[in-house]
């Protein structure tokens, strides 16, 4: 089997020792991942980011890479690894719609497989496993605001049913492996979450919306826009996965992670075209396929064992969202001649 990263000392001494950890982000070059790197970095622990650059970018991460305590590997979770780590943060998996459908088999199997690979590690190592699940077990649902018990809503055999399903399984696995062999997992559901490094062109309604709005394009509902969302910024996001992370392993979740402030998608429209002084008009699309209508976590679980809430009101995140975007493509467009 590949070792992927840094050699660490012995595990026992690991174990031991509260600073520093022996992480691995799988995902580490993505959007979330990228992020929680970044985070981990400055708490002091020494951080393997691995990837297949799927849809993640090594850019990224570029500003990391002088740090000692980081390195970068291209692994596919598809295929088995071992690592010598004490924390694995399993955050590979496409997340946008476009991006996951693109290769739905492949995104099935990225989240059955790569749970049960970081499982494994997990169980050779004596490690703690904290898996990105998502807000999409509870598919278009039923219940409203969504609570951990909900079992869900979703179309298996839709075209969303590739990552629904994966992530799905993923639990199952996360949660027989704690049974069978007390594995320490944890389990996020992260809810829709934005920021700077969402990928220009990744589809998602934020970057979709603050791109569209910037460069005076149409900006495209699809459907009527009363479905709703409930928007999360990404350093609020992080700030819970570490929390989770340092909680002992009786917290095992799953846990809503996201921020309960819930907008129908036509008056995000209309707060970004406020926010950055567009002249896009709106335009409406056809609907999407078993496109969830409404969406907002209870959050009162992460409050009691994580004493944890978003800080970030939408509007400020995004803008600051906006001034990332708004430098990205500055810098990508050449100067025009006055
Ligand atoms: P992203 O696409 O920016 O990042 C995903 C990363 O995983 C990319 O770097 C990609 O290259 C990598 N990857 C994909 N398949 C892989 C594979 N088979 N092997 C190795 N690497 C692979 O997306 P994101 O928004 O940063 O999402 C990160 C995680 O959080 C995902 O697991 C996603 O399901 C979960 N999540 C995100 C959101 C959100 O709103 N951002 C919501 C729910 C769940
Ligand atoms: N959406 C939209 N226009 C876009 C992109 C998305 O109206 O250009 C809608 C989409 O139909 C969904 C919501 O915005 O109702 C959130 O979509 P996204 O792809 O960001 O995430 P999802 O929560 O669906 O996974």
């Amino acid at each position: 089997m590949r070792k992927i990263g840094i050699t660490a000392p012995g595990l026992a001494d690991i174990a031991t020792r509260p600073l520093p950890r022996y992480v691995l982000v799988t995902g580490g070059a993505g959007f979330l991942g990228s992020h929680l790197c970044e985070r981990l970095l400055q708490d002091g622990h020494r951080v393997i980011c691995s990837d297949n650059f799927s849809t993640g970018r090594r850019s990224n991460v570029s500003h990391l890479m002088s740090n000692p305590d980081f390195s970068v590997v291209e692994q596919d979770v598809r295929d088995a690894y071992d690592a010598d780590v004490s924390l694995i943060f399993n955050f590979a998996s496409p997340a946008s719609p476009p991006d996951y459908q693109r290769d739905p088999v492949g995104t099935l199997l990225t989240g059955v497989l790569g749970a049960l690979h970081g499982l494994e590690l997990a169980r050779l190592h004596g490690a703690t496993i904290v898996q990105s699940s998502t807000s999409e077990v509870y598919g278009d649902p039923l219940q409203h605001p969504q609570q951990e018990t909900y079992c869900g809503n979703v179309n298996q055999i839709g075209p969303r049913g590739c990552y629904d399903e994966g992530k799905r399984c993923a639990e199952t696995l996360l949660f027989d492996y704690h049974r069978k062999y007390r594995t320490d997992v944890k389990v996020g559901r992260i809810f829709n979450t934005y920021g700077p490094r969402m990928r220009l062109d990744d589809g998602r309604v934020v970057s979709n919306f603050i791109v569209q709005a910037l460069t005076n394009q149409d900006i495209t509902i699809y459907g009527d826009g009363m479905q709703t969302r409930s928007l999360c910024y990404v350093d609020d996001l992080i700030e819970a996965f570490i929390r989770f992370s340092n909680a002992g392993p009786d917290v095992i979740g799953p846990i809503n992670l996201g921020n309960p402030v819930e907008i129908p998608v036509i008056e995000l429209a209309e707060l970004v075209l406020e926010l950055t002084n567009s002249r896009s008009r709106i335009i409406h699309m056809p609907a999407v396929i078993d496109d969830p209508k409404q969406r907002r976590p209870d959050i009162g679980l992460a409050r009691e064992k994580l004493g944890w809430e978003p800080r970030v009101p939408l509007r400020e995140g995004l803008s600051r969202t906006i001034g990332y975007f708004d430098g990205v493509l500055r810098s990508a467009t050449p100067a025009q001649p006055v």
